[in-house]
């Protein structure tokens, strides 16, 4: 499941993540890609008003709460969400190239350090005024993850690497290609449930496979010569 890639600008107030954040998405969005931005905002801090409609729709037991409007439309979710979580959920909102996050130092997502501040795990870079790098860093990330959706998810280490983003990094650097996935040479089956890949190794994927050609080869008017399958199903129960 290849979500739109995730990158988080985090440092201590007063840092100039937010121009930072501002400037790459000004440029980015002049370059044709889709953002979406996170601010993340530490405290207890509500955008919904005591005694609003809104406010009041929640307190009856609402989960999700919609503010509709003739400008914008606010989705209230009245919970702490993780950063990851909300990678996947924006995906359902658009086709977006990239997520770039204000904050979230604590995140499992790549991310830029900005200013004097600890650098925390998969922090990508420190920040020392150079734009350009630093965008053509992000660009790299985009490029990767673009060869990571052409691996199967398996990240089963046959190839060498720990994941599929490692060997998708060794393609990236001109190391390796897409041959090396020995599960990609070898799939012939192509699983999406919900429009979401289903990562699937040789012997459920060979199952599936024989069990259809096996069902076809039965049916009247199906040639014998099958170059491809494809079958949708819908559960509306
Ligand atoms: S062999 Fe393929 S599926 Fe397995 S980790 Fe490597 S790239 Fe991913």
């Amino acid at each position: 499941m290849i979500k739109p890639p995730v990158v988080a600008i985090y440092g201590a107030s007063d840092s100039g993540k937010t121009e930072l954040v501002v400037n790459l998405v000004k440029d980015f969005v002049e370059e044709g890609l889709k953002i979406c931005t996170v601010k993340h905002s530490p405290g207890e801090f509500s955008l919904d008003v005591e005694g609003k409609d809104t406010w009041r729709h929640r307190e009856a037991g609402s989960r999700l709460t919609v503010l509709a409007t003739e400008v914008e439309t606010a989705f209230l979710v009245p919970e702490k969400m993780k950063l990851e979580e909300i990678g996947e959920i924006v995906d359902g909102f658009g086709d977006y190239d990239l997520v770039i996050a204000e904050g979230y130092k604590g995140a499992e997502v790549p991310k830029i350090a900005v200013g004097e501040i600890e650098p925390r795990c998969c922090t990508l870079r420190v920040y020392d005024g150079d734009f350009d790098a630093l965008k053509e860093e992000i660009r790299e990330l985009l490029e990767v993850k673009e060869i990571e959706a052409k691996l199967p998810g398996l990240d089963c280490g046959r190839c060498g690497y720990d994941s599929c983003n490692g060997l998708s990094l060794a393609i990236y650097n001109g190391e390796k290609d897409l041959s090396h996935c020995e599960v990609r040479e070898q799939r012939t089956v192509n699983l999406e449930v919900n429009g979401e890949r289903v990562p699937l190794e040789n012997f459920p994927a060979s199952f599936v496979e024989g069990g259809l050609k096996g069902m076809l080869g039965a049916l009247k008017g199906v040639d014998e010569e099958i170059d491809r399958i494809s079958l949708e199903i819908w559960d509306d129960s």
